[in-house]
C-alpha cells in the first residue's frame, strides 16, 4: 500500500495532507526517512512515525481505555470533558467509507465510573457487543454507602425489579469482598444498572470500577486516561 494511503487510512488527515507530511519528510518507517507519498510497504503491523509520533498500523482499530472518573462517554459532552479528548487525534480521525468517523466506545459508563471501556471503528463488533442476545459478563468493583450484608447479596443474585422494567434483573454473579465492597458481574446493561440495583436493595453506590469484560482484565499497569491496542486474541476472545 502507498504510504500515503496508509496515513490516511490511520487517521492522519486527506489523503493531500498525507501526501503532504510525507514529502515535508515528516514521516519514518523503520527509522528511515520516506519522502515519496507513492512509496509502498505491506501496511500488516507496519509500525512508522509521524512528527515523531510513533504509530502501528492497525486495518480496524480495537482499544481499550482505563476511563476515568470525570469524564463522559460522549462525543458532544454536557458537563465533563469526553473520553475521546483523551485519544490521539489520528483515532478520532479515521475514516470510513469516506467520512471521518473515527472510533467509538462500545457502551457508556457515567461520568463517576472508572475502569475498562472499549473502542472500535468496526461498527459490526459494536453491534453484536451491544446485542442482548450477546452476554459478555462485566465485572463491576462497587464500594458502598452503607454495609453490605449478605441478605443484599442474595437478593441481588435472585433477581431486583428497577423502575423501568417489571422483569426482574439478576447479578450473574456476586461476592462480599468487604464491609463496603462488592464485585458484582452483569451480562446485560441497562441504564445505570449497578446503581439501580444497589438502591433497589437499599443500598447506595459511592465508588463503581469496571474490572473487567469476558476474558478481559483492565490491566494493573494502565493508569487512568491510558490506552492501549487490544491483541488479535484479545478481540477474537470478545466476539
Ligand atoms: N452501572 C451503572 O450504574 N453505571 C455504570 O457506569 C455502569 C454500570
Amino acid at each position: 500500500m502507498h504510504i500515503e494511503e496508509i496515513l490516511y487510512t490511520q487517521g492522519f488527515g486527506t489523503r493531500r495532507v498525507c501526501a503532504g507530511l510525507v514529502q515535508q519528510g515528516f514521516v519514518t518507517v523503520e527509522g528511515q526517512s520516506v519522502v515519496d507519498p507513492g512509496e509502498d510497504f505491506a501496511a500488516g503491523g507496519l509500525r512508522f512515525t509521524v512528527q515523531g509520533t510513533p504509530w502501528e498500523y492497525h486495518e480496524k482499530a480495537y482499544l481499550m481505555l482505563h476511563k476515568p472518573s470525570g469524564t463522559e462517554c460522549s462525543q458532544k459532552p454536557s458537563t465533563y470533558p469526553s473520553i475521546y479528548t483523551l485519544l490521539p487525534s489520528p483515532l478520532r480521525l479515521r475514516p470510513n467509507k469516506g467520512a471521518v468517523q473515527g472510533v467509538q466506545a462500545i457502551g457508556r459508563l457515567d461520568q463517576d465510573t472508572t475502569g475498562l471501556l472499549l473502542l472500535t471503528d468496526d461498527g459490526q463488533f459494536i453491534h453484536r457487543m451491544g446485542s442482548p442476545k450477546h452476554h459478555v459478563p462485566k465485572v463491576y468493583e462497587v464500594t458502598t454507602k452503607h454495609p453490605v450484608d449478605q441478605s443484599q447479596v442474595d437478593r441481588l443474585l435472585a433477581g431486583v425489579v428497577l423502575d423501568d422494567d417489571p422483569k426482574p434483573v439478576r447479578a450473574a454473579a456476586c461476592e462480599l469482598v468487604g464491609p463496603l465492597h462488592l464485585s458484582l458481574t452483569l451480562t446485560e446493561g441497562k441504564y445505570h444498572q449497578v446503581k439501580r440495583m444497589l438502591a433497589a436493595v437499599g443500598n447506595r453506590v459511592e465508588a463503581l470500577h469496571r474490572s473487567r469484560i469476558g476474558a478481559l482484565a483492565l490491566p494493573a499497569d494502565l493508569a487512568p486516561g491510558q490506552w492501549r491496542w487490544l491483541r488479535a486474541e484479545e478481540v477474537d476472545g470478545l466476539r
